[in-house]
This record gives C-alpha cells, sequence and structure tokens, in this order.
C-alpha cells in the first residue's frame, strides 16, 4: 500500500532523493522506497499498513532508536539494574546518551518505571527502571 504524504507534482521541477529503509515497527519487515527532496518526504512507498509511512517519513527526518541497557545496582539483591529510555533516542544522540550512564550506581530500592535519571546528555529523555528492586535482604519482584 502506497500512500503519498504530499502531492508528487509538487516536487517535480525539484531533485528528488529515492532512499530505502527497513520498517522496524513489527516483524514483517517491509521494505520501504521513499523519495523526498531536501527533508520533504513527499512519497513513501512499500508499506504494508499506515505505520510503515510514519516510520520511513521519521528515518528520514529525524532518525530515533530505543534503548534499553542495565545499570549498577547498590544496595539490592542483584548487581544491575534494567533500564531503558523513556522514548526513542535522537540516532545521532543514542552513543552520548549511552556514555552518560557509565559508572551510574542506583540505590535500592527502586520502583518499576521510576526515573533514575532526567534529562540524560541533555536530550531532555528520562532514564526509568524497568524492574521493582527491593532492599538487599528483601524479595526482588519482577516488572
Ligand atoms: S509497514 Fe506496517 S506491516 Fe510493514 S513492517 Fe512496518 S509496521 Fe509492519
Amino acid at each position: 500500500m502506497a500512500e503519498p504524504t504530499r502531492a508528487p507534482d509538487e516536487h517535480a521541477a525539484e531533485e528528488t532523493e529515492t532512499y530505502v529503509y527497513l520498517c522496524t515497527s513489527c516483524p514483517l519487515g517491509c521494505r520501504l522506497e521513499g523519495d523526498a527532496v531536501d527533508d520533504d518526504v513527499i512519497e513513501v512507498r512499500g508499506n504494508s499498513c499506515k505505520r510503515g509511512i510514519k516510520y520511513g517519513t521519521q528515518e528520514h527526518t529525524d532518525p530515533r532508536r530505543a534503548v534499553s541497557t542495565t545499570v549498577w545496582l547498590h544496595g539490592g539483591p542483584c548487581e544491575r539494574l534494567p533500564v531503558r529510555a523513556a522514548e526513542p533516542v535522537p540516532k545521532q544522540k543514542v552513543r552520548e546518551f549511552v556514555q552518560a550512564l557509565q559508572g551510574l550506581v542506583v540505590e535500592a530500592p527502586v520502583d518499576f518505571g521510576a526515573v533514575v535519571v532526567s534529562d540524560v546528555a541533555g536530550t531532555g529523555i528520562d532514564l526509568i527502571a524497568t524492574r521493582e528492586i527491593v532492599s538487599e535482604h528483601g524479595r526482588e519482584l519482577v516488572g
């Protein structure tokens, strides 16, 4: 299913760039082909649903990545706390985002979904816990 995001004729006289991305919004992994003039996406093809249009447009204009990792935990029943970015991180900021977490130690207890770092690396994106941890001698609750 192809659905133009803008009438192709509007840019007929301008230089059109064609790009290809693999949609990762679901396991089907559609091969998206898009046309753009500068950062203005004028058409996305190859998508099997509307999410592909959004993905193909954003991947060209503002690519982002989900970030999940673990950080050190102190005072809990295990050494590492699983965490993730509260929202997808701009692709060009992912390395900086992850590097900012090096050496981070979180004190137990930790609630599931608790913000453990605000505005990581100035991205405006928080880091949140993806597991609930009780104190050192308590029971660990899997979130
Ligand atoms: S376009 Fe739709 S069906 Fe295809 S991979 Fe993306 S989300 Fe899945």
